[in-house]
């Protein structure tokens, strides 16, 4: 299979290109970000409940290593394959220069619909994936968290696996891990309140708040979709619509979201079974097309593309999936005016408390909540202000400006370090 093939990956690509060419940047060092560093493909054959063997795909793709360890999720989807897991990690790449990180790109993932396992099974596929990408990655190497259809559990027994191997417990081999193993407190809501954070932040700069008339619409109500609606519902907004990958509900004078929580939180709690006075249900699209202040795609990715973007109404869209517009539809929708928050910067929270995950592991010294949520929030505002200013200072849309910024970190670091063997 081709390594470019995938949309996201060709999405990327022009992203690059976009921001490369608005601030002329050195074509030499453009050319090298455009392939992965590193791409590992493995075959995970696990034993399944009824006796049968089952191989599996998986992958880890280190896009570039100049600033830092590999730092990227790992997804378990039936859509992974390796172009998809090589603009993944590529994105992360952008998104770790950009919020200053001493970090590099990766991203890995097996294809499997992990609703399809057992628990058993499910703990066989991530040991076996651990031991077959373990030599690739390590605290000082590439350090996994979760994505997709992978979650606190599944960090820890990645962790187990490598531990065992190495004989000690490597706390700073994965993050996104239970607490009681070296996790971090606040790591779990980190992405959607980060998510939460950057929408303030640009009703900051259009001179509005947030309060009890703003509507918001989330497309995806897992991970990053659920923390990112408590965390705006709390600041009085109304939630009217959620979805899963089994449908929406939408609910015009706002859902009730601690309730839906903790619907969705029981095992196979899917939006298609939400049944609640007042409360309707709606598909995707319709989802995707609401008329409401702020829509939060965070599901996956090229669902806002050429076919759908003229019915979308929002008016500021928060990237937390990542990829979640394809380029035809960032290209329409900022020359409608609408406000959107880039993936690389609307999602980045995870990766950053992420960071302090990985840090406070090394150091074996904890931090508080509200510390890491005070960094996480300062972290974020700098960042924010300056993917503005490049947008002001280029006058290009803030996907561009986004890119544009962490591009500039990049060229720097890459050229000092220059190209070996030169
Ligand atoms: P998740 O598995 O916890 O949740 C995904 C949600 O999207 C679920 O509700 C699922 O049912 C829904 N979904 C899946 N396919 C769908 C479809 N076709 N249509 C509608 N809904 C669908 O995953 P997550 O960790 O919340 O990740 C969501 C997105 O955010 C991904 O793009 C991921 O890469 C990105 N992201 C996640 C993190 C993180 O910390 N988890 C950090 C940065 C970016």
């Amino acid at each position: 299979m081709p390594l470019y093939h995938s949309q996201l990956y060709k999405d990327s690509l022009a992203q690059l290109e976009n921001a490369a060419e608005a601030m002329s940047a050195d074509p030499n060092i453009v050319e090298r970000l455009k392939y992965p560093k590193r791409a590992i493909q493995v075959s995970i054959p696990i034993r399944l409940d009824d006796g049968t063997v089952k191989t599996f795909e998986g992958y880890r793709v280190q896009h570039n290593l100049t600033l830092g360890p590999g730092k990227g999720g790992i997804r378990f989807h039936p859509h992974v394959d390796l172009s998809e897991t090589t603009a993944l990690a590529m994105l992360m790449t952008f998104k770790c220069a950009l919020v200053g990180l001493p970090l590099g790109g990766a991203k890995g993932g097996v294809k499997v619909d992990p609703n399809d396992l057992s628990r058993q099974e499910l703990q066989g596929l991530t040991r076996r994936y651990a031991m077959e990408i373990g030599p690739f990655v390590g605290p000082d190497k590439d350090i996994p968290a979760p994505d997709i259809g992978t979650d606190k559990q599944t960090m820890a027994w990645f962790m187990d696996t490598y531990s065992q191997v190495q004989g000690y417990a490597a706390h700073g081999v994965v993050t996104g891990k239970p607490i009681s193993i070296g996790g971090s407190l606040g790591r779990e809501a980190a992405t959607g309140k980060g998510v939460a954070y950057c929408i303030n932040f640009a009703y900051d700069k259009m001179d509005k708040e947030i309060n009890h008339s703003t509507t918001v619409a989330i497309h995806g109500f897992g991970k990053v979709g659920v923390p990112a609606a408590v965390d705006l519902s709390e600041q009085g907004a109304k939630i009217v619509a959620v979805s899963d990958h089994t449908g929406g509900v939408y609910c015009e004078q706002g859902l009730n979201v601690l309730d839906l929580q903790e619907f969705c939180s029981k095992e196979k709690g899917l939006l298609k079974d939400y049944t609640r006075a007042g409360v309707e249900h709606i598909s995707n699209s319709d989802l995707l097309a609401l008329e409401v202040d702020v829509l939060i795609p965070a599901a996956i990715d090229s669902v806002i593309t050429i076919e759908n973007m003229e019915q979308v109404k929002a008016k500021i869209i928060a990237e937390g999936a990542n990829g979640p517009l394809t380029k035809e539809a960032i290209k329409y929708l900022s020359e409608k005016g609408v406000f959107i928050i880039p993936d690389i910067l609307c999602n980045a929270g995870g990766v950053i408390v992420s960071y302090f995950e990985w840090v406070q592991g090394l150091a074996h010294f904890f931090w508080d909540e509200d510390q890491i949520n005070k960094t996480l929030h300062s972290i974020l505002k700098n960042a924010f202000a300056e993917v503005v200013k490049k947008s002001e200072h280029y006058k290009v849309d803030m996907k561009t400006a986004a890119m544009c910024a962490a591009l500039a970190k990049l060229e720097a670091a890459m050229k000092l370090r220059g190209l070996f063997p030169g």
